[in-house]
C-alpha cells in the first residue's frame, strides 16, 4: 500500500512509519520538524520504500503518487510546545486536516486522524466514553490544541458525509515510549530525564491529578487493528490504568534508583484533574486492550533515555 504519514518524524508517527516500511508498504513521511527529529527516521532514510518530504502540512501539498491511506498525525502535541505555538497548533488541526482530507479525497484514499483525549477537556464524566462531548474551555490556554482537534474531527465527518470518505478517528490518551525527545515536555519524558540527571522532579499542582498512560507498542497495535476494520466512529485508544502524577514521580525515582527530590510548581491553567479512557468499544470492535504495564513501559523508556543522555 502507499501511505502518507504526516508528523512522521515525531514520536508516534515515526513508529508508524517504521512498521509500515517493515511490512513493505511505500511510505511518504511529511514533517516540518517543528518537534520531530531526523534521528527518529534515520534507519528509514535509505530505504527504497520510504520518502521524506519536509513540508508544513498547513500549506497545500500536491503528490504525484497514488495513495491508499492518509495518516494525519502532524500537530504540536505536548502542552509545552502548543502553548508556545498556539496559532501553528490551530493551523495543523484546521488547515492541516483540511489539506489532508483534500489529498485523501483526490487520491480516493482512506483517512486516519490522530485526535486526542483533550477533546474531553477537564472531564466531568469519568472514565470518558466516546459519547461524552467534553468540557473544554473554549478560550482557555489549552483551547488552541483542544479546539483544533475537535474541529479536525468535525471536518473529518463533514468530508465523510459530503464525499463519502472512509475515515478512522482515534482519541489517543497519554502515550509514551522510546523516540520521545528529551525536551518533549510531557510528564513521563520530563520525570525520567530529571531523575536520570539527578535534578528535581517538577510536579505541577499537588500531583493529585491523574492520567492513564499507554505504552507506544500497545497504541500502534490498536491503530493497525483499526485499519483492519470498517469502524468509522471516533474510538478511544489508551490504557485505563489510572495513576496520580505524584505516584508516577515516586515510581520513576524508584525505577531509576535516583536520589532526585520532588519539587512542586503551580498547576497550569485548565490542566485536567482526571483522565481515564473507557475502552469498552476498542475491546469489542478491535479485540484490543493494552498489554504492557506502566512499570514495564517505564523500564523500556528509561533504557531508551539513558542511551539518549549518554
Ligand atoms: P510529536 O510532537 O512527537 O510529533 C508530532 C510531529 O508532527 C512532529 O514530528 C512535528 O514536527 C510534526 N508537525 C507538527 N506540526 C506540523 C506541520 N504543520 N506540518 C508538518 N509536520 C508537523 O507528538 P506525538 O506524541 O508523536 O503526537 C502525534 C499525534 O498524536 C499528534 O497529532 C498528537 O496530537 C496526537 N496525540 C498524541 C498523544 C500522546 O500521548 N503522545 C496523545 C493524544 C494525541
Ligand atoms: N506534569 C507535571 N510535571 C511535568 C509535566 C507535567 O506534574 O514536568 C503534569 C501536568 O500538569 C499534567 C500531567 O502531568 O497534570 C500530564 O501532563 P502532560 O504534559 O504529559 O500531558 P497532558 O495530559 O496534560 O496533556
Amino acid at each position: 500500500m502507499n501511505i502518507l504519514v504526516t508528523g512522521g518524524a515525531g514520536f508516534i508517527g515515526s513508529h508508524l512509519c517504521r512498521v509500515f516500511v517493515e511490512r513493505k508498504d511505500f511510505v511518504i513521511c511529511v514533517d516540518n520538524f517543528i518537534t520531530g527529529s531526523k534521528e527518529n527516521i534515520k534507519p528509514l532514510l535509505d530505504k527504497d520504500n520510504f520518502k521524506l518530504i519536509e513540508h508544513d502540512i498547513s500549506e497545500p501539498l500536491y503528490l504525484d503518487e497514488g495513495l491508499d491511506w492518509v495518516f494525519h498525525f502532524a500537530s504540536l502535541a505536548s502542552p509545552k510546545h502548543y502553548l508556545n505555538y498556539p496559532i501553528k497548533t490551530l493551523k495543523s488541526g484546521l488547515l492541516g486536516t483540511y489539506n489532508c482530507l483534500g489529498i485523501a479525497k483526490a487520491k480516493k484514499a482512506k483517512f486516519f486522524l490522530a485526535s486526542t483525549s483533550e477533546v474531553y477537556g477537564n472531564p466531568q464524566i469519568h472514565p470518558q466514553p466516546e459519547e461524552y462531548n467534553g468540557n473544554v474551555n473554549i478560550v482557555g490556554l489549552r483551547s488552541c490544541y483542544d479546539e483544533s482537534k475537535r474541529a479536525a474531527e468535525a471536518l473529518t465527518y463533514a468530508y465523510k458525509r459530503s464525499h463519502n470518505l472512509s475515515v478512522r478517528v482515534i482519541r489517543i490518551f497519554n502515550t509514551f515510549g522510546p523516540s520521545m525527545k528529551t525536551d518533549d515536555g510531557r510528564v513521563i519524558s520530563n520525570f525520567i530525564v530529571q531523575a536520570l540527571k539527578g535534578e528535581p522532579l517538577t510536579v505541577y499542582g499537588g500531583g493529585k491529578q491523574t492520567r492513564s498512560f499507554c505504552y507506544i507498542d500497545d497504541l500502534i497495535r490498536g491503530i493497525l487493528a483499526l485499519t483492519e476494520t470498517d469502524y468509522q466512529q471516533p474510538l478511544n485508544l489508551g490504557n485505563p490504568q489510572e495513576f496520580k502524577i505524584i505516584d508516577l514521580a515516586r515510581k520513576i525515582i524508584s525505577l531509576t534508583q535516583s536520589s532526585s527530590p520532588i519539587r512542586f510548581f503551580p498547576l497550569p491553567e485548565d490542566d485536567p484533574k482526571r483522565r481515564k479512557p473507557d475502552i469498552t468499544k476498542a475491546k469489542k470492535i478491535l479485540g484490543w486492550q493494552p498489554e504492557v504495564s506502566l512499570e514495564e513501559g517505564l523500564t523500556r523508556t528509561i533504557a531508551y533515555f539513558k542511551d539518549r543522555l549518554r
